[in-house]
């Protein structure tokens, strides 16, 4: 048996009693009450009571209330510096489109407003003073780890297509398995995800990639995630003809995603670093399979999708540039090593060698368990040279442009000399000591070099 244990926070705790004394209905909803059960503690508590948006303005008068969401009933209280989300009991009319109810309206009784709710363990209600509302089976679909959608499924996908994409997304946040009718009723409406907006599509596909057993999510119904990222649809089943690969591009890409932390940008990195691999396939003479070029298509993919995803820019050039690089090698020469560590800085060549050991922890072959001690050794060479340099960016000079004006460069001039000045720190030429470098800019102002 579920250990019934729900704490909620005093903010929370403060909004319920001050919506049950005006004489209201008041429930933590949905999400926090499913993590609270799962032993998880919950980011957000959301809060749903028979009070009107009306009421619930005039319950919290003279507290910070935000009406952004008041068209569906929400209103949003900050209390004890927390923003809860009150939302009045809801129940939605006719979905004509997929995605939006034609009409919403509000109703005195909670059984309506769990109706409307996505998934039995999202279903689920629960106040100190009234207990735990769980009219679906909630707490024993936890138990048997199911994700089980409310009522009809296949109507309730119907009604809005952003389901089947949370069910995954669930499934990659609890490793439950999906009931039969739900999994079924989910393949068979995926297409109509089409019909939902990047955005959404996007929050929902990001919070998948984090979870733990997203391996299990992006594999358990792929028809899903091709709906909305197609270009991995060439992936599945590509078989990859390797002596590096014991799996095939889609597996690969999904092991892959799993093997690395759960970072927004390594895990969307992985996603995409094979997607082109179909697209730059050939079988040499000996029946071996190669992908030249696959890592700056794959970029140029990765790039089309996150724009259409709307994923910020931020994003879209940390993945795009993880993408690019996943499988190009570091110099050799020291020198250059350093001049490329300069280049993309500390964060990235870290993010680049948790790429690559994810990459190969994912091909599970002899070949690519021999070439992780390679990984090991770039690892500890990168972490050498920032321990001991203490120049790795040019702004760590201790010169920097006005110096180099002040003897009389100009313009293009000023960066080429600093820029000069900073490869000669780095091949051990001259030390980063201010002396040393005026002088040096004082020979280059007198031979002009
Ligand atoms: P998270 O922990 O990521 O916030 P969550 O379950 O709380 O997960 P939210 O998007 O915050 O997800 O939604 C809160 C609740 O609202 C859900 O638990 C569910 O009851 C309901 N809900 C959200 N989106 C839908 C939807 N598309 N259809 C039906 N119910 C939904
Ligand atoms: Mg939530």
């Amino acid at each position: 048996m579920l250990k019934f244990n729900i704490s909620i926070p005093d903010g929370a705790l403060l909004v319920l009693t001050r919506l049950e004394e005006k004489g209201h209905e008041a429930y933590v909803v949905g999400g926090c009450v499913r993590d609270s059960l799962m032993g998880k503690t919950p980011e957000d508590w959301d809060v749903t009571t028979s009070a009107s948006p009306q009421e619930i303005i005039d319950v919290f008068k003279g507290e910070q209330v935000i009406l952004t969401g008041l068209k569906h009933g929400t209103v949003t209280v900050r209390l004890k510096s927390k923003n809860y989300e009150i939302t009045s009991f809801r129940s939605e009319g006719e979905y004509l489109d997929s995605r939006h109810p034609s009409s919403v309206s509000f109703v005195k009784d909670i059984k309506e407003d769990l109706k409307r709710r996505d998934f039995t363990i999202n279903a689920m209600a629960y106040s100190p003073k009234r207990g735990l509302i769980d009219l679906y089976e909630g707490v024993l679909d936890i138990e048997r780890g199911i994700i089980r959608a409310v009522g009809c499924a296949k109507e309730r996908f119907e009604e809005d297509a952003l389901r089947i994409l949370r069910g995954v997304r669930f499934v990659s946040v609890t490793g439950f398995e999906i009931e039969e009718n739900t999994l079924k009723a989910m393949n068979e409406r995926a297409t109509f995800l089409k019909k939902i907006s990047a955005e959404r599509v996007f929050v929902e596909l990001d919070k998948l990639l984090v979870g733990e057993f997203v391996f299990k999510a992006l594999t358990i119904a792929p028809q899903v995630i091709f709906e909305v990222i197609p270009e991995l649809k060439k992936c599945y089943n590509f078989n990859q003809h390797s002596k590096w690969h014991s799996l095939d591009v889609y597996n690969h890409i999904a092991r892959a995603v799993s093997s690395i932390k759960p970072k927004q940008e390594l895990r969307w990195c992985m996603l995409f670093h094979d997607v082109a691999k179909p697209d730059k396939f050939f079988l040499d003479e000996n029946g071996e399979g190669h992908f030249y070029g696959h890592a700056d298509l794959s970029e140029k993919v990765a790039y089309g999708i996150l724009k259409r995803l709307k994923a910020s820019n931020k994003l879209i050039e940390n993945v795009c540039f993880l993408v690019k690089n996943h499988d190009k090698p570091f110099p050799q020469n020291d020198l250059k090593f350093k001049l490329r560590l300069a280049e993309i800085g500390e964060k990235n060549a870290l993010d680049l060698v948790d790429v690559k050991y994810a990459d190969n922890m994912a091909q599970g072959t002899i070949k690519s368990s021999e070439e992780r001690q390679n990984i090991a050794k770039l690892e500890s060479k990168i972490k050498e040279v920032i321990k001991t340099c203490d120049c790795i960016n040019i702004k760590q000079l201790k010169v920097d442009g006005n110096d180099v004006v002040a003897y009389g460069f100009k313009g293009r001039q000023v960066g080429d000399v600093l820029q000069k000045l900073f490869v000669d720190v780095l091949a051990g030429n001259i030390k980063n000591e201010r002396e040393k470098l005026l002088k040096s800019i004082e020979k280059r102002a007198k031979t002009r070099l």
